[in-house]
C-alpha cells in the first residue's frame, strides 16, 4: 500500500466510523494501520516521534483514549496493546479479537450468534457489557501452516 492511498483509507475509515479526524489522530491511526501487530502506547510514541519529535506520552494516551471510546481502536488488556478495529462499520456489539501467540498478529471477527448469545447471558446475569471485546489467543493459520 502506498502512502497516499493509506491516508485516503484513514479518511474513509473516519467517515464510515463517524468521528472527526485531526492530524494527530490520523498519524496514530496510520501507525496502527501499517503495523501487522497491535502496538503498545510507547511503541506508537516511538514511531510518532519520527515525524513529531516533540510528542509526549500524554499526547498518545489522549488520542488512544479518544479512539478507544469511539470503538475504532481496541485495547487488548492481556498485553496492553492497541489495534485498529477490523470491523467495517462502527460497532457497539461484541466482537472477538484473536491474537496469535506465536506471531502476535491480531484478527477481529464479529458473529451475530455470539452477539445474540452474550445479550442473553448478560440479561440472565443482570450485567451490562461495556467493553465489547472478547479476547482469545492461539495459533493463526499462517503459523499452523509453517509447522
Ligand atoms: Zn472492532
Ligand atoms: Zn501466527
Amino acid at each position: 500500500m502506498s502512502k497516499p492511498s493509506q491516508s485516503l483509507d484513514i479518511q474513509q475509515f473516519a467517515l464510515t466510523h463517524r468521528f472527526k479526524l485531526t492530524d494527530l489522530r490520523q498519524a496514530v491511526l496510520t501507525i496502527l494501520l501499517e503495523s501487522p501487530q497491535p502496538l503498545g502506547a510507547y511503541e506508537i510514541l516511538h514511531i510518532l516521534r519520527k515525524t513529531r519529535p516533540s510528542a509526549e506520552p500524554p499526547t498518545v494516551y489522549r488520542v488512544l483514549d479518544f479512539l478507544e471510546k469511539q470503538q475504532v481502536v481496541h485495547h487488548l488488556s492481556h498485553n496492553n496493546t492497541f489495534m485498529l478495529c477490523h470491523i467495517a462499520q462502527r460497532h457497539q456489539d461484541v466482537s472477538v479479537v484473536f491474537t496469535c501467540s506465536q506471531c502476535q498478529q491480531a484478527q477481529e471477527f464479529s458473529d451475530p450468534n455470539l452477539v445474540a448469545y452474550l445479550a442473553v447471558l448478560a440479561q440472565a446475569q443482570h450485567i451490562v457489557i461495556s467493553n465489547p471485546i472478547l479476547q482469545i489467543s492461539g495459533q493463526c493459520k499462517d503459523c499452523l501452516a509453517r509447522k
